[in-house]
């Protein structure tokens, strides 16, 4: 017999529709309690609701309260696999932070859904099947943490929502998804060539997250150099690059020992320092910018918050942004 831990987050998949007035909210009972049957016979589910949020209300500590319960379980040592419900607006943070923080020896796969469980073509109970078949599925450990979505698998390290209602939302930009889900058939086809995690006793930094436009000044990292953040992540335009009036207060948070992380705010392709003008990649490295090839702003500003609580020397934040 194997042992699924389910774990209810809220969300979209725990929700349903006001019928009156069209609002989508949660439900006093959580819907998927009742399709436990669509199960295989030889399968127990243990269910728990750790809490019942919409994402948009999912903070770091949320993140954190998941991750001790997923470190619980690696202990109790009971589960074949955790999967875990959450809502789409921020589940690629929430899989990202579990992956970088949890080391399970089981396949950790989080899903959720687009349409409310009442809806005509509702995706919450087909996503649910999904994400446990992939948790059962042999070849789904030493993947990192998982995200099943419309018959896809993701990594949590790449994958990213893309659309605000379609139910084919979760894309990864780049690679791809690393398998898929067909009937019931779960199939790998690509492997994450890297994976880390990190170990962790509190979560405490602020660091924010800007993107920056044309014609960008100081504005607003002059006011994040007073806001006393603990560090920022730039989406920065094509490659790297950075507007020249937004030297002065990039300067300042690099001054005041901020660490600055640069991604890139075009959806395919990674950040790299190629141009050497004013603002270019390459100057802003000189002046001390981390570049995090590969991973969205998102994702960066979730690693920069586990990294400052490594004790690890700038140097060494430059270089972990680098693998
Ligand atoms: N706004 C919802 C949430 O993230 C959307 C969803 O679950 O799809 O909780």
């Amino acid at each position: 017999m194997k042992r699924i831990l389910l774990i209810h987050t809220g969300g979209t998949i725990s929700m349903s529709t006001d019928h009156r007035t069209g609002a989508v909210k949660p439900s006093a009972e959580h819907p998927l309690h009742e399709y436990n049957h669509l199960f295989e016979e030889n399968l127990e589910i243990i269910e728990e609701d750790i809490f019942q949020l919409p994402s948009p209300h999912v903070t770091i500590k949320e993140m954190y309260q998941i991750q001790q319960r997923i470190n619980q379980a690696i202990e109790e040592d009971l589960y074949d696999g955790v999967v875990l419900t959450h809502g789409t607006d921020t589940l690629e943070e929430t899989a990202y932070f579990l992956d970088l923080t949890t080391d399970a020896p089981f396949p950790v796969v989080l899903t959720g859904a687009m349409r409310p469980i009442d809806e005509i073509g509702s995706d919450g109970v087909r996503n649910l099947q999904s994400a446990i078949w992939t948790a059962l599925a042999p070849e789904a450990k030493d993947k990192g943490v998982l995200v099943v979505m419309n018959e896809e698998i993701h990594t949590a390290r790449y994958v990213t929502k893309t659309h605000t209602t379609n139910v084919a939302t979760f894309r990864t930009p780049t690679f791809g998804p690393i398998g898929i889900v067909s009937k019931a058939e779960v199939r790998f086809f690509q492997k994450l060539v890297f994976n880390e995690t990190y170990p962790l006793e509190k979560i405490t930094k602020k660091v924010s997250l800007v993107k920056a436009y044309a014609g960008m000044d100081s504005t607003l990292l002059d006011a994040l150099a007073e806001a006393q953040i603990e560090g920022l992540v730039i989406e920065a335009l094509g490659a790297g690059n950075l507007p020249p009036e937004t030297l002065p207060g990039l300067k300042k948070l690099l001054d005041n020992n901020i660490p600055v992380v640069m991604t890139s705010r075009a959806f395919n392709g990674i950040a790299q320092d190629i141009y050497a003008y004013t603002g270019g990649g390459k100057h802003l490295k000189q002046l001390g910018v981390i570049f995090a090839p590969g991973l969205t702003g998102l994702k960066a500003r979730i690693k920069l918050l586990v990294l400052l609580e490594q004790s690890l020397s700038e140097d060494a934040i430059h270089d972990l942004f680098l693998k």
